[in-house]
């Protein structure tokens, strides 16, 4: 019997480390199925998809710049994916396109049970208001942080997000500012800025860092990013975004195999070789 069929959707995709994770989440579940990469024209997202469904397609994760495109594709959506406005999952049944959301899920993830580091009464300080941190606001939320700050260059986008925040948690003590206006110290700080891919890294003081503070870069790479290189300078603990991008693909791999893998497995050996590949 043919395996069943998933691929991972962007443009570019050739970078993608998922057909890697799944094929490996795949064998250590025992689960017959083939993850390939799948190139999408930058104006033809819905007809790759759907060429892709007709032929058998049973899932797909999706990645940059189609996440806004595949939300409006989606027949059905999960709530986390209606409150991030992006989808990076979708499900294929016959006649119903379901969109999932698992970046959010797949940080908290990394954040609580891989790193060890429980977000329940803690002061939150969240950097940026793109996709990504959309993506995070409802699963950080539902952890119960004591209080959450959302910074970004563009303060309009950080009040939209906190406009959205006030509509999901009535506990939560919530603000936002510019990143210049950081003094006070948090427990995590989670950059969802991509300002990491330039190597760059937005303008915090010394004081948000503490040596009990985590730092985490949704980026990973095998040299730490100029956040994290900041972050350690001021005596804080950090973790990048590669546990996230496996947890992530755990969520999606449970949604579409009712099948959990052995996601801290996999990101010990995704770490190894992302070290190797350096060596
Ligand atoms: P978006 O383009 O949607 O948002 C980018 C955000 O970064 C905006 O808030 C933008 O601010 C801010 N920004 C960009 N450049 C700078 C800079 N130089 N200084 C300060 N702020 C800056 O991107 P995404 O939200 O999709 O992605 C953000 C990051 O998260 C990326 O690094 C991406 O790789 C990572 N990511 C990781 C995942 C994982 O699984 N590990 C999954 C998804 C994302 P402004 O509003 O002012 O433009």
């Amino acid at each position: 019997m043919k395996a069943d069929q998933y691929v991972v959707i962007g443009n570019p995709v050739a970078h993608s480390k998922s057909p890697a994770i799944h094929a490996r989440f795949a064998e250590l579940t025992s689960q017959q199925l083939d993850y390939q990469r799948l190139l999408a024209p930058l104006d033809g997202f819905g007809a790759t998809v759907r060429d892709f469904v007709a032929k058998g397609g049973k899932g797909a994760n999706v990645t940059l710049p189609f996440k806004l495109e595949a939300f409006a594709l989606a027949t059905e959506l999960s709530e986390r994916a209606k409150i991030a406005g992006a989808v990076n999952t979708l499900k294929f049944e016959p006649g119903r396109i379901y969109g999932d959301n698992t970046d959010g899920m797949g940080l908290v993830a990394d954040i609580v049970r891989n790193a060890g580091v429980n977000l329940r009464g803690k002061r939150l300080l969240l950097l940026g208001a793109g996709g990504a941190a959309r993506g995070a606001l409802l699963p950080l939320l539902q952890e119960q942080p004591a209080a959450l700050t959302i910074a970004n260059r563009t303060l309009a986008k950080a009040q939209d997000l906190l406009q959205q925040a006030n509509s999901l948690s009535d506990r939560c003590e919530l603000q936002t500012c510019r990143f210049e206006d950081l003094q006070q110290p948090f427990d995590v700080i989670i950059n969802a800025t991509s300002a990491s891919i330039n190597d760059d890294v937005p303008p915090l003081a010394a004081t948000v860092f503490s040596k009990e503070t985590l730092a985490y870069d949704m980026m990973y790479a095998a040299a730490p990013t100029a956040f994290l290189r900041l972050a350690v300078s001021h005596g804080a603990q950090c973790r990048d975004g590669l546990g996230m991008l496996v947890e992530q693909a755990a969520e999606a791999f449970a949604l579409w195999r009712s099948v959990r893998p052995p996601s801290g497995q996999v990101l010990a050996e995704m770490r190894a070789a992302l070290l190797a590949s350096q060596a």
